[in-house]
């Protein structure tokens, strides 16, 4: 049976889901393994969970700062429903800061975050019910919650998902599996395919590249998905003179073959340069190859290489406001949250209140 939530109608602070109180006055966040301890008007790692008054809220519910429509196929997932399109969409806020981040805009998000603390936010607000509305306009069949890490607005993730399956919708979560068990158990029943990055087997990738993550604990979070009974693919952006090593990508294949199974498809796609890591080449095709034969070489029997096609990026992506059914004035107008915690100016963060200088959170 689902769960029965008051949807708020209009912008408005959700607490947290997975929040505890700690005994020094600082709430903690468990939806990644962060795990930040935020304390009174301040935010954790993301940017997106803001602590008042010993509660912490999510910013950025129903806030959606991309939205594309295309193939299943494209995010990618090869093994569940192809052929059918799915309507893709993500929000500010990710738990990593991957050094050759494509989507630094639309999933770090730092100013508009900042922009929806200081109650001066123009960005697209979608009710759950209007997103599952605009996904069938576009002839969607499923819903993709891609560009940041789902895990970071799981409050909207789960309703979003929720009103997408009463409506006959699939769901995906592209995820880098940063993400704790529990939050794990409590976006289980509500999704369809878990489309996981394994960006390396080596630790010392992650704290170079990502820099919070422990590969240990994300190979955990992809081993679990599958056992709460998620249809998991996986995928490994190589990045030149980073994670190319033949040695390192025949092992990925090893892993996945020994706890996902044989069958479990592998997508090997195509690095292209950004942000700190713009002057690293585009990965050639041999190295690709190599990995896939190596893989098949391991037994694995679902390889597919993308020559042409890197991470989930939304760069060329139309403005949100051409997919919604609204006026684009009325989606922009600036958005405070309706909520009473706050107060009149919407101003969530110490660093903004009048007469404060200091810079926190
Ligand atoms: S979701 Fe954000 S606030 Fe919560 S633990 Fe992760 S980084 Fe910290
Ligand atoms: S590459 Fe993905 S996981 Fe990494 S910072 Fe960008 S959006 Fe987040």
């Amino acid at each position: 049976m689902s769960e029965v939530r008051a949807i708020p109608g209009q912008y408005q602070l959700v607490p947290t889901r997975l929040q505890e109180q700690e005994a020094n006055g600082t709430t903690r966040c468990n939806l990644c393994l962060w795990r930040c301890k935020i304390g009174h008007g301040q935010r954790g790692f993301c940017q997106a969970h803001v602590n008042r008054h010993g509660t912490l809220y999510n910013l950025s519910y129903g806030i959606i700062s991309a939205i594309e429509v295309g193939r299943i196929e494209d995010k990618p997932v090869r093994c569940f429903r192809p052929g059918t399109k799915v309507m893709s969409i993500g929000s500010y806020g990710c738990n990593f800061r991957c050094r050759g981040c494509h989507n630094l805009e639309i999933s770090w998000g730092l100013n508009a975050l900042d922009e929806l603390a200081r109650g001066a936010s123009t960005a697209a607000y979608v009710t759950p019910e209007e997103l599952v509305a605009t996904a069938q306009r576009h002839g969607a069949e499923g819903i993709a919650f891609t560009y940041s890490e789902p895990a970071v607005w799981l409050e909207y993730v789960i309703d979003a998902s929720i009103a997408a399956r009463n409506a006959g919708l699939y769901t995906v979560y592209v995820s880098n599996s940063f993400v704790t068990d529990e939050a794990l158990e409590m976006m289980a029943p509500h999704i369809d395919v878990l489309c996981s990055d394994i960006k390396s087997m080596d630790a010392a990738f992650y704290s170079d590249i990502c820099r919070a993550a422990d590969i240990k604990d994300v190979l955990a979070s992809i081993a679990k998905a599958k056992t709460l009974g998620i249809h998991v693919e996986t995928r490994t952006n190589i990045i030149p003179g980073k994670n190319d090593d033949p040695e390192t990508l025949r092992k990925i294949a090893v892993w996945i073959r020994d706890h996902l199974g044989a069958d479990s498809p592998w997508h090997i796609t195509k690095f292209f340069p950004a942000y700190e890591l713009s002057d690293i080449p585009p990965t050639p095709s041999e190295i690709m190859w190599v990995a896939h034969d190596q893989a098949r070489g391991t037994g694995l029997t679902k390889v597919f290489v993308y020559d042409d096609k890197g991470c989930d990026c939304a760069q060329q992506n139309l403005p949100v406001a051409t997919y919604l059914s609204q006026d684009p004035s009325a989606i922009h107008q600036v958005k405070v949250c309706a909520g009473s915690c706050c107060g009149p100016d919407g101003i969530l963060l110490k660093k903004y209140e009048p007469g404060t200088t200091k810079a926190s959170g």
